[in-house]
């Protein structure tokens, strides 16, 4: 019994002085919030981008990679023949699947975009090396490999429910070459950008009565490199301001071209490219709402 009293008398003791010596840790709020009485009216929604990739990869790796290393998505639409999205990462957090580059004013995608990873190979494994000899400088359409109707289709719902929800110009829906053009290649050639406008209002895509119209061969031939870098520019392209084609500026022309002209995309500026950045401008000209 003495025993006990004692040990019941040494247990409460450091209570005592934890109550007795406290420090003043605030744990009470000296103001409240106030949500209602005013509210501003400038202000928009901090996800403005949509970015599309491809895995390279196959379902099983592709999960294993983004669920488990230093890369991510918010969602995963893999090839099963099911009505399945993965979120793998709520919209409310950064994903990491965006890396170094830009898109229409906005650098660090990352901060300010949904991901989405579609599983799909990309390059075919027989053209992987196609690149190597020097010979071609990009890849063409063929070599790419289709998407699967079904993931097309779930891509497209999902791109449509998300871009309702953030109110996301179609013009700020774009592939992860778009805003990498010289580090990346998805979603390819044959990511069917044209069906997702046409079939699902999804994205931006040009009238081609404008096209038309643009395809003006003296006008192109008058047109300097400088003043075509800025078409690139004023749609959303991050282009270097030499006044040549180097590197740099071929992969730019190249992404574009996997978005807008996807059956030749050269990495070379010709007639049609021109007149399809001259009437994407021309239709999405001052949609951008960077505030
Ligand atoms: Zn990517």
């Amino acid at each position: 019994m003495v025993k006990n009293i004692f040990l019941a008398f040494s247990l409460t003791l450091p209570l005592i002085g934890c109550v007795t010596t406290t420090s003043p840790v605030a744990t009470t709020k000296s103001y409240i919030v106030d949500g209602k009485t005013y509210q501003a009216t400038g202000k928009s929604e901090r996800i403005k981008t949509i970015v599309l990739h491809y895995t390279v990869s196959d379902n099983e790796r592709s999960i294993n990679t983004l669920t488990t290393g230093k890369v991510s998505a918010h969602y995963l639409v893999l090839d099963n023949d099911d009505d399945k999205i993965y979120n793998l990462v709520p919209e409310n957090e950064r994903a990491w699947h965006a890396g170094d580059g830009g898109f229409a004013g906005r650098t660090i995608l990352n901060d300010t975009s949904i991901g989405i990873e579609i599983v799909n190979v990309g390059i075919a494994p027989e053209y992987k090396d196609a690149l190597k000899d020097g010979t071609l400088a990009y890849h063409p359409y063929d070599h790419y490999v289709a998407f699967d109707q079904l993931q097309i289709k779930k891509v497209a719902e999902l791109v449509q429910d998300i871009t309702a929800r953030y109110d996301i110009s179609p013009k700020n829906i774009i592939g992860h070459s778009d805003m990498a053009p010289s580090r990346k290649i998805d979603p390819g050639a044959k990511f069917p950008w044209e069906q997702l406008y046409k079939q699902y209002a999804i994205g931006a895509w040009y009238d081609g009565a404008d096209k038309f119209a643009f395809m003006d061969i003296e006008a192109f031939a008058a047109a300097t490199i400088p003043e075509i870098k800025q078409q690139f520019r004023d749609y959303g392209y991050q282009i270097n301001s030499s006044d040549e084609w180097d590197k740099a500026s071929r992969d730019v022309i190249y992404a574009f071209q996997l978005h807008f002209r996807p059956r030749n995309p050269t990495g070379e500026i010709d007639l049609e490219t021109y007149a399809i950045l001259k009437a994407l401008n021309k239709k999405y000209a001052d949609s951008d709402n960077f505030y």
